[in-house]
């Protein structure tokens, strides 16, 4: 077994606190990584206070992790040591059924093995996430990451980027269309750089006026404040797409009115309450609403390789690892510019 240090929540009220556990010996088909950084999402927060239900403990969170290959197994093809990779949300799956054969695992007809806060495919022992000093990873859920991109914010594109990318692309976004992004926090800020790259004529929907100078920054277009009714008046029946990346609960209604005739609401956000929808704003338009859960792994490293080409990461702040509780209390002030990155030195030097 291979012992590693990690900060783990021991319960749904428990602030995050050292945790040393052990990872499997590798697997044929493993490869060992060494984690330099670790993202923190909204989720790890929604799953460590327990707020979609079904949160198992002692959990590690964390997955957007990216660090460098140290050991392989014998049959592992695609990685030697001392490349660089990235694990995302999912570490494997039943790899026979439909989804998986088209590598969008993570609509595996089994359900998806997450990277934390959930059995392995053994049924029995509990995934542990990024928020540790190393991980062993099943080689097919493990991604190249180009040495040319600024390594603490590679670590979002794991979650945040694949999971704004993929709605994107499933939806065709092109040059020309006109994209609305609500929330801008770490989902938020990755759907931005997306669509701007993909052409799209952006504006953003925030509830924070502070946000404005650096929604332009990441190349937004157009900023509305989303509690000013009049300014969200004049955009009804705007917009081809909204992307809601509001983590936060809310009422669907005030994004479906800002859609045009057969605009789509890509939904990706996930509060600890289910959202209203108001079905006479749905029908009006032909208006649509699409739920998106991160990306394949085939997509996954597309959306890297987009990345790479177009040298985009994410805007972070790099963080200690001791410093994570106070990162959370932050995140649920909307006081994230847009994602906090754990450096695992600070965990691997204490
Ligand atoms: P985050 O960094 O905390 O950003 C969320 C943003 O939502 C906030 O910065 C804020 O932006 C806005 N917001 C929060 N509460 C709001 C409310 N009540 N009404 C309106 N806007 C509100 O969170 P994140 O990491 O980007 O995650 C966003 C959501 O996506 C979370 O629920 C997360 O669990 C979910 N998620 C889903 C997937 C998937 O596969 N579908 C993957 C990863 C994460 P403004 O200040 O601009 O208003
Ligand atoms: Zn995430
Ligand atoms: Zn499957």
């Amino acid at each position: 077994m291979i012992p590693v240090k990690a900060f783990a929540a021991q319960n749904a009220a428990a602030p995050l606190a050292p945790f040393d556990f052990e990872r499997r010996e590798l697997r044929a088909n493993d490869v060992l990584i060494d984690i330099l950084f670790s993202g923190v999402c909204h989720s790890d927060l929604h799953q460590v206070r327990d707020e979609w239900g079904g949160s198992m403990y002692p959990m590690v969170p964390g997955h957007e992790i990216v660090g460098k290959v140290i050991k392989v197994g014998s049959e592992v093809k695609k990685f030697v040591p001392g490349n660089t990779a990235g694990i995302g949300v999912m570490v494997d799956s039943c790899r026979e059924c439909k989804p998986c054969k088209n590598h969008m695992e993570q609509y595996c007809a089994e359900g998806m093995t997450g990277t934390y806060n959930g059995f392995e495919r053994d049924k029995t022992t509990i995934a542990q996430g990024g928020y540790s000093t190393q991980i062993v990873c099943d080689e097919r859920w493990v991604y190249h990451v180009a040495d040319s991109l600024d390594m603490a914010g590679v670590a979002p594109l794991l979650c945040a980027g694949i999971t704004t990318y993929s709605p994107l692309k499933y939806d065709n976004v092109k040059a020309g269309d006109k994209v609305a992004v609500a929330g801008l926090g770490g989902l938020g800020h990755m759907a931005v750089k997306f669509a701007v790259a993909m052409g799209a004529e952006v504006t953003m929907l925030s509830t924070s006026t502070s946000k404005e100078a650096d929604a332009r920054k990441l190349g937004a277009h157009n900023f509305v404040l989303s509690t000013d009714e009049a300014a969200m008046k004049k955009l009804e029946s705007h917009f081809d797409v909204v992307l809601d990346a509001v983590s936060g609960n809310h009422d669907y209604e005030i994004y479906l009115k800002l859609l045009d005739v057969s605009g789509k609401l890509l939904v990706v956000g996930l509060p600890k309450d289910q959202p209203k929808v108001n079905t006479f704003e749905l029908i009006k338009n032909r208006r649509c609403i699409i739920g998106s859960m991160i990306g394949g792994t085939a997509e996954t490293q597309e959306m890297l390789d987009f990345c790479a080409e177009k040298n985009i990461v994410a805007d972070v702040e790099v963080i200690p690892m001791q410093y994570i509780n106070e990162a959370y209390e932050r995140m649920l002030k909307n006081d994230v510019k847009y994602r906090f990155v754990i450096d695992m030195a600070s965990l691997k030097q204490a």
